[in-house]
């Protein structure tokens, strides 16, 4: 016999698994699996069990995060990730070590061989990756774009500060510094563009009042309720 099932309050079935190339306890997580405890060969079960119940609070908010990785796109071989200016394809080679290279149209990200997409530290790096993507993107794109905007409808702002940040694609501070999200880089150029205009009817009117959406609309030909709600059908972060 070489696994052994344990019940963890809280958490279920947890199975300790003997593992002659472990040299020490460790724990795997997968989505739809109970969690796995790894122990080396001649290691007794219970001290498997033992150290998930020490771990217990480590598990529970790993769990939670691999739940939430499993709701959002998992990215793979057949599934793979476009910004307003590049395309990342991912792919399994023959390889020691995950490599991002220049492909055509964008990024071509290496795996070794033997790479369970499913895995969140797969997952993980992934979108690592990409967001570092798009904020070279966001950076180089941008300031430029914010710079005519303002100048082709009379504004002024101070700073312009490139975020990622998981809960609005912008922000105006009472000093007039404009920060705006890296994953503006997902949306289509009229969308970014609202945003920006948004945050750029924040340097004259402060709040969401009646003249500050009033501004907005005319800036955007009386369209402003339709893009708030197509803005609403993305999610901000990956
Ligand atoms: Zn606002």
């Amino acid at each position: 016999m070489n696994s052994k099932s344990y019940t963890l309050d809280g958490i279920g079935e947890v199975v300790v698994r003997k593992h002659h190339q472990a040299r020490r306890i460790t724990i795997k997580l997968r989505p739809g699996q109970p969690p796995r405890v790894v122990i080396p060969q001649l290691m007794a079960f219970e001290m498997g069990f033992r150290f998930a119940v020490e771990k217990r609070d480590w598990i529970v908010t790993h769990l939670k995060q691999i739940e939430t990785i499993t709701k959002s796109a998992i990215y793979d071989e057949d599934n793979g990730f476009s910004s307003r200016l590049h395309t990342v394809r991912f792919k399994r080679c023959n390889i020691w070590c995950v490599q991002a290279v220049r492909a055509e149209g964008g990024y071509e990200m290496r795996f070794p061989a033997d790479t369970d997409f499913t895995d969140s530290a797969v997952q993980q790096r992934i979108r690592l990756f990409l967001t570092e993507m798009l904020r070279a993107e966001a950076k180089a794109y941008l300031p430029d774009r914010v710079a005519q905007l303002a100048q082709h409808f009379g504004f002024k702002y101070n700073n312009l500060s490139v975020k990622n940040v998981h809960t609005r694609w912008g922000s105006c501070s009472a000093q007039n510094n404009i920060n705006l999200n890296v994953h503006l880089m997902r949306l289509p150029e009229y969308l970014s563009d609202f945003v920006i205009l948004h945050e750029l009817c924040h340097t004259v009117h402060k709040n969401h009042g009646t003249q500050f959406h009033a501004l907005l609309d005319k800036l955007v030909g009386g369209n402003e309720k339709k893009l708030d709600k197509e803005l609403n059908k993305y999610k901000i972060g990956l």
